[in-house]
This record gives C-alpha cells, sequence and structure tokens, in this order.
C-alpha cells in the first residue's frame, strides 16, 4: 500500500524507465573515461611513446590519477545520502492535527509545539520552523527536499546528473575531491599529450599514423574542454568550502531568527575547512568519510598498535 511519501514513480515500467535514464550521464562519463584509459595507455603510451623512461614515468603517474579519480567518483555515486534522523518525523496525531488544522496560524501551531524540543536555528521567511509536507518532517538546519531523490537530504549542496546523487552531508568531500582529481588526470593528460598533438597538428605523420593519431588528437581536445570546466567548478566548491555555504545557500541565503545571513554558518577558513574535510589530516586527500568517531578511533587504534609493535621490537 502506498504511504504519503510514497510519490515517486518507483513502481512499474515507467519507474524502471526513469530510473534507468537517470544512469544515462554516469554510463557517458565512463564510455568517455574508459576510451581515454584506452587512448592513453594502448595508443599513447605503449604504441606511440618510444623513451623507455618516459613511457614508464607516464604510465606510472597516469594510474596513480586514474585510481584515485575514479575512487572519489564511485565514493560520490555510491554514498548513501544522509537522511534526516526520526526524532524530526511528525508522529501520526500531530499528523492528523496538522491535517484538521484550518488557518495557517493554527497549523505553524502544532509544528512549533512538536519542534520546541529540536536544535534548529533555520527558519522560514515567516519566522517559523521549515516544514517539508512531503516527507513529513521538520527540516533540520541545512536539510532540504530534492525532488529527483524523493527525500530531504542533510546539508543538500544540489543533485548532481553526472553522479546520479545528492550532493551532500555524507559524499560533499567526495565530491570535491572528485573535481581536483579529474581536473588532474585532464591536465595530465593534456600536458603529457601536447607534443603529439603539435607533432600531428604540423603533418608530421611519420611519428605516428594510424587511427591512434585521431584518438590522440580527440583526446587532447577532450581532455582541455573537460579541464576548462572542472577547474572553474573546483575553484567555486574551494569557495563554497572556505565560506562553509552550499551552493542552494549561494543563491538563497539561509534564514535565523535574526534574518537572513549568507555567512550564517562559517566558522572561520581553517575550521569551515575541517567541518568538510575532517580532523584527520592523513586522510583529508583521500576519498574516505573522516568525520565518524569510528574512523578517528580505529586510527587512534592504529596508533596505540605501532607503539605496542615497537615496544615488543625493541624488548
Ligand atoms: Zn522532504
Ligand atoms: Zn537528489
Amino acid at each position: 500500500m502506498a504511504t504519503n511519501t510514497d510519490f515517486r514513480p518507483n513502481s512499474g515500467f515507467c519507474g524502471i524507465c526513469v530510473r534507468v535514464m537517470k544512469w544515462v550521464p554516469v554510463l557517458f562519463i565512463l564510455c568517455v573515461v574508459i576510451w581515454s584509459y584506452y587512448v592513453y595507455v594502448v595508443q599513447l603510451c605503449i604504441l606511440t611513446v618510444e623513451p623507455y623512461f618516459e613511457k614508464i614515468v607516464y604510465l606510472l603517474i597516469y594510474h596513480v590519477l586514474f585510481v584515485i579519480f575514479m575512487w572519489s567518483y564511485w565514493q560520490t555515486i555510491f554514498t548513501p545520502l544522509g537522511l534526516v534522523p526520526k526524532k524530526f518525523k511528525l508522529p501520526n496525531d500531530e499528523i492528523e492535527k496538522l491535517r484538521r488544522a484550518s488557518t495557517e496560524h493554527s497549523r505553524r501551531m502544532v509544528i512549533e509545539a512538536f519542534a520546541q524540543n529540536l536544535t534548529i536555528y533555520n527558519r522560514t521567511e515567516n519566522g517559523g520552523f521549515r516544514y517539508c509536507d512531503k516527507c513529513q518532517h521538520i527540516k533540520p538546519d541545512r536539510a532540504h527536499h530534492c525532488s529527483v531523490c524523493g527525500v530531504c537530504v542533510l546539508k543538500m549542496d544540489h543533485h548532481c546528473p553526472w553522479v546520479n546523487n545528492c550532493v551532500s552531508f555524507t559524499n560533499y568531500k567526495f565530491f570535491v575531491l572528485f573535481l581536483g582529481y579529474s581536473f588532474l588526470y585532464c591536465l595530465f593528460i593534456v600536458l603529457t599529450t601536447l607534443h603529439y598533438f603539435i607533432l600531428s597538428w604540423k603533418h608530421l605523420q611519420g611519428e605516428f599514423e594510424g587511427s591512434g593519431r585521431l584518438h590522440i588528437i580527440f583526446l587532447f581536445f577532450v581532455a582541455v574542454m573537460f579541464a576548462i570546466s572542472l577547474v572553474c567548478l573546483f575553484c567555486y566548491h574551494c569557495y563554497l568550502v572556505s565560506h562553509n555555504r552550499s551552493t542552494l545557500e549561494t543563491f538563497r541565503a539561509p534564514i535565523f531568527m535574526t534574518g537572513p545571513d549568507k555567512n550564517g554558518f562559517s566558522l572561520g577558513k581553517y575550521n569551515n575547512f575541517r567541518e568538510v574535510f575532517g580532523d584527520q589530516k592523513s586522510l583529508w586527500f583521500l576519498p574516505i568519510f573522516s568525520r565518524y568517531l569510528f574512523t578517528s578511533t580505529f586510527f587512534s587504534y592504529l596508533k596505540v598498535l605501532k607503539w605496542y609493535i615497537l615496544y615488543w621490537i625493541i624488548i
């Protein structure tokens, strides 16, 4: 039986088609990446580059960038959404009261009576608590309803079709790393194919011939195009991280009891960075979630283990 929150086209043929179509941009990106891998590794490094040392260095750096870039992409896509905790959800009797409320004032009274014990700073334009009619819960600070995912998402930044996921509290770090590493990946391709691109441009076909030549020329153009768009997006998100602001909050400043304040969540540049990337410096640039308690606990166990092993070696 369908519930009130079951409003997405999840079932039936249409639902399946919609879900399949949402993966098309991700499949497109994957096809481009697989093609770029083939051209760079096979056509450029194996068949074109002649100096052995250059070949090995290119392949080594390329694979490091490739692995970390794909790892970040994977984490951005498959990290589950941060959903609103159950304590924000209105019980059935409160929902019934809300349904019976005939005026906006009585409706607001029901919501305020329930939300008074919750720690919430964000307000609506009228100064009331933010309530999602679709999910039937009070919205925590920075949570927004995503019409594509069909749920309220914690610290929602935006819904990204290229990762078929909401960029939000749980995967924002991975998304920023994905932008940074994919830019480095494209930049590396541009710099290392530039020489061969110029050779082909000057019609020096003796250097390398056939379809591989066209592949490399095309790879150069594609990498330049992606690098330009990625660096713009990456710089924009670095700016957002440094100001502790989401994309949605840039377009519409969050409202507090005192009124709208676009810098309302800013804790200073370093703390803003730590809020996204965590306290563990060793994990800052790895696509591993570094804000859960278990992560720091795990690493403190590792530190203890390290001293324990050293102790036994010395003994
Ligand atoms: Zn919602
Ligand atoms: Zn979404």
